[in-house]
């Protein structure tokens, strides 16, 4: 088992597959983002080796992340090589879903167990702004896909950015009343220059649930208040699915924190929103052996930070969110 110094049993991780997206969404990268060339990045042998060792650590929940996991090459592959690991209990994907409509089903068929999509508001042209060049209709293709190929139950991840789409919150949770999805609201994260954006852009999950509220009705606590994983849930009167919050500026959710980080650069990094990592790929390519990799691991993890410190200004500089894996 892999246990931090605070005694948390670290068993989720993370993957960021790439750091090349085929959209610029403001909150995430610039528009002229320049993409780290491939060799930097972890080759598919690199990656299924470091998952075996974290496999055999007690790392049971895998999540496929990026920059977009769809645009590599061999996601499907990876899937199924990731997939076939003994303790590798669940696999699932954060995604754009713009290549959902051809890859949910050969994903799903892998061995893939679920998706989270993201869209940030039904309007199209608002979309396009938000992601600087998507197509909604592709977006909306991808979840009718994901939902087919039963990769349910369908989650979907809605940053809100002050001045682009708060207005279009309670339209978006109007969805959980007729389809037995996951509509989770994401307070936006700051990360320092590198991206158009900063904390002023914030919308708290207070005011989110307050405007949905105001023009749906009162929402009502699923669970009993119980987070699952990082969302509090609710439902909407008459709701088939749920509404949640994902409050990682105004309520962190630290102490609960299982996860850790892997980039498509190999480093293990033990905070979202600390700078800290420790370089794996460096030492395999330099030819450590497997028990020096896992103690690399093990010795990262005891070092996880209790928590992030946004409260207290501290905003990460080293990298944006595609390049760590959100
Ligand atoms: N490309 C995939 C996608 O967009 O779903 C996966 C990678 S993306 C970095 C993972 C999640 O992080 C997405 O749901 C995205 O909306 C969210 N995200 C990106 N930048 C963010 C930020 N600054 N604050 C909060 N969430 C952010
Ligand atoms: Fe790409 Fe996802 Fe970042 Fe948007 S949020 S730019 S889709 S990695």
């Amino acid at each position: 088992m892999a246990i931090d110094r605070f005694g948390r049993n670290i068993n989720y991780l993370r993957i960021s597959l790439t750091d090349h997206c085929n959209l610029r969404c403001l909150y995430c990268m610039p528009e002229d983002m320049t993409f780290r060339p491939n060799p930097e990045l972890m080759q598919d042998d690199e990656l299924l080796l470091l998952v075996r060792l974290f496999a055999q650590l007690g790392f049971e929940k895998y999540r496929l992340t990026g920059g977009e996991p769809t645009v590599h090459p061999r996601v499907v592959e990876l899937v199924r090589a990731i997939k076939k690991n003994p303790g590798v209990r669940s696999l699932t994907m954060t995604t754009n879903g713009v290549l959902l409509p051809r890859l949910a089903k050969p994903l799903a068929e892998a061995g893939l167990d679920r998706v989270n999509i993201s869209l940030d508001t039904l309007d199209p042209k608002k979309f396009q702004r938000l992601t600087r060049r998507g197509k909604l209709e592709q977006v909306w293709e991808g979840i009718q896909a994901a939902e087919a190929a039963g990769l349910v139950p369908v989650k979907l991840n809605v940053v809100v950015v002050r001045g682009y789409n708060e207005g279009d919150v309670a339209d978006l949770a109007r969805l959980s009343l007729s389809h037995a999805w996951q509509i989770r609201f994401i307070e936006m994260m700051p990360f320092a220059g590198s991206t158009d954006l900063q904390l002023q852009a914030t919308v708290t999950a207070a005011e989110i649930r307050q405007r949905i509220e105001a023009e749906l009705g009162a929402l009502e606590v699923v669970n009993g208040g119980e987070l699952d994983g990082e969302t509090r849930l609710f439902r909407l009167r008459g709701g088939v699915g749920e509404v949640g919050f994902i409050s990682s500026v105004t309520m962190p959710f630290c102490a609960a924190c299982t996860r850790a980080r892997l980039t498509a650069d190999g480093r293990l990094r033990l905070c979202l929103l600390r700078e800290g990592e420790v370089d794996l790929l460096t030492p395999l390519r330099a030819g450590a052996s497997l028990e020096d990799l896992r103690q690399l691991i093990l010795d990262g993890v005891w070092v996880k930070p209790w928590g992030h410190g946004l409260a207290e200004g501290l905003i990460p500089l080293n990298r944006v969110m595609s390049e760590i894996g959100g």
